[in-house]
């Protein structure tokens, strides 16, 4: 009963086609409700078929259906969103631009800027940007420490 019809839809990507990367799994276009403890923001995420054995899933950008990267489990989840705390850090603290900030991660994760995103990283480049960021807050740290010692 599969359907092998190729849909033709002139723009955009057929996301429906995913695969769960943990277990090959089809993925599901479906709201959060039930997944998220509190989806007051109406979140549709891309789950993995067979939740919640497979707790892998992603969400999607603000009224779109665009993933906001791969599917993850929970621990990548989890990963992502240290990394992208230590990393947001770099440029809302001031130590670079925003732009700067993506370039660094780009040479980094050793990618091209246009896929310089924190959701397409796997455990692995997570735990280098939390580390390389964690080293650049703390290298920040000490150079004002010192500069106020000058002052002082
Ligand atoms: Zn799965």
């Amino acid at each position: 009963m599969k359907n092998n019809k190729k849909k033709k839809k002139g723009k955009g990507i057929n996301y429906s086609t995913m695969r769960c990367p943990y277990c090959g799994s089809s993925v599901i276009y479906r709201s959060a409700d039930g997944i998220y403890k509190d989806n007051s923001k109406n979140s549709m995420l891309y789950v993995c078929s067979k939740y919640p054995e497979c707790d892998a899933y992603v969400r999607t950008h603000p009224n779109t259906n665009v993933p906001m990267g791969t599917l993850a489990n929970r621990r990548l989840r989890e990963l992502r969103k240290e990394a992208h705390k230590y990393f947001n850090r770099i440029y809302e603290e001031g130590y670079m631009t925003k732009q700067d900030a993506y370039r660094w991660l780009s040479f980094a994760i050793s990618a091209p800027m246009s896929h310089t995103h924190i959701g397409n990283l796997g455990e692995y480049y997570c735990e280098v940007v939390i580390k390389e960021s964690k080293r650049i807050l703390a290298n920040k740290e000490k150079a004002g420490d010192i500069k106020q010692e000058e002052t002082a």
